[in-house]
């Protein structure tokens, strides 16, 4: 008997608990309702919403290696080609600064890439094999850090390369090799060591050029040159070499140098980025997308 009335107590207990829920739960859905059907969730700040990611283009199609027709240095490493080369690049719509360096790595290249990163530049290096020992690090970290990383030459030797098209590709297989074994991406742009016409190469150049297009790379020259090899260079003298030729210009494809020797090149960068930057350039890096600017 006393036991039936408890179990009959909490029932009644049970029901107006449930009773009082349902209430509490239609009057916040009426509130919800009538504030506009809004859930009242504090949204995030503004500051911490990402924008969407713009979708990423679509990739050219691949071009299949074809053999059909090749002879002679043609048939030489069929591996070293761009498999989705760009065949319809494009300039600048803004006036561009293109800062080039040549010759690296060295062992101002970790100092470059830091001032760089300072500024939010992104840079391109024509880089060497050989006689960088202990540098192997450093072209995946150039590659890491959003630059481009293109070829410049295995040996640099003018005489060598650039004694017909098989050694100049003899060459260039090497640095090619070397960079996808370093860091896992396939160069797709280049810099003929001395420029794209020179003292060495006037008899196979155009040759080299045809072979090379062939294969989907893209090089490039340059209209601004630091002259940072010349004798006697000091900060000033680069930053005045660079600054003086550039307000005119469009765009500017910046000769500079990363090596050992030149120390006045990586003391005037940060002047020289900040000196393009009063001139109204942005900066960006070339890649298969950037129109080549070439001698021939
Ligand atoms: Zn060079």
């Amino acid at each position: 008997m006393h036991r039936r009335k408890n179990r009959r107590l909490r029932t009644i207990l049970w029901i107006t608990v449930a009773l009082l829920a349902a209430g509490a739960l239609t009057l916040a859905a009426v509130l919800t309702f009538s504030a506009g059907g809004a859930a009242p969730v504090s949204p995030p700040a503004a500051e911490e919403v990402d924008p969407p990611e713009p979708p990423e283009p679509p990739l050219p199609p691949e071009e299949p290696y074809d053999p059909t027709g090749l002879s002679g240095y043609q048939l030489k490493y069929p591996e070293m080609r761009v498999k989705r080369p760009n065949r319809n690049p494009q300039g600048p719509e803004e006036k561009t600064a293109y800062l080039t360096f040549d010759d690296g790595p060295s062992k101002f290249t970790p100092e470059i890439l830091d001032i760089l990163d300072r500024y939010g530049v992104k840079a391109t290096f024509f880089v060497v094999g050989e006689g960088k020992e202990g540098f192997d690090s450093y072209y995946k970290e150039i590659a890491d850090r959003g630059h481009t990383l293109a070829m410049h030459t295995q040996t640099h030797d003018y005489k060598k390369i650039y004694a017909s098209v098989d050694a100049f590709l003899d060459d260039y297989h090497q640095i090619f090799t070397k960079i996808e074994r370093l860091t896992g991406t396939t160069p797709e742009l280049f810099r003929f060591p001395g420029g794209s016409v020179n003292g060495y190469n006037k008899k196979v150049n155009t040759a080299i050029i045809e072979e090379m297009t062939r294969r989907g790379f893209l090089y490039y020259d340059w209209n601004v040159s630091s002259a940072d090899s010349a004798k006697g260079t000091t900060v000033e003298t680069v930053k005045g070499n660079i600054l003086n030729a550039t307000p005119d210009l469009h765009r500017a494809i910046i000769l500079m140098h990363d090596a050992s020797d030149k120390r006045p090149t990586v003391d005037a960068l940060p002047e020289v980025i900040e000196g393009l930057r009063a001139q109204g350039f942005v900066f960006d890096r070339l890649t298969q997308d950037v129109k080549p600017y070439t001698y021939q």
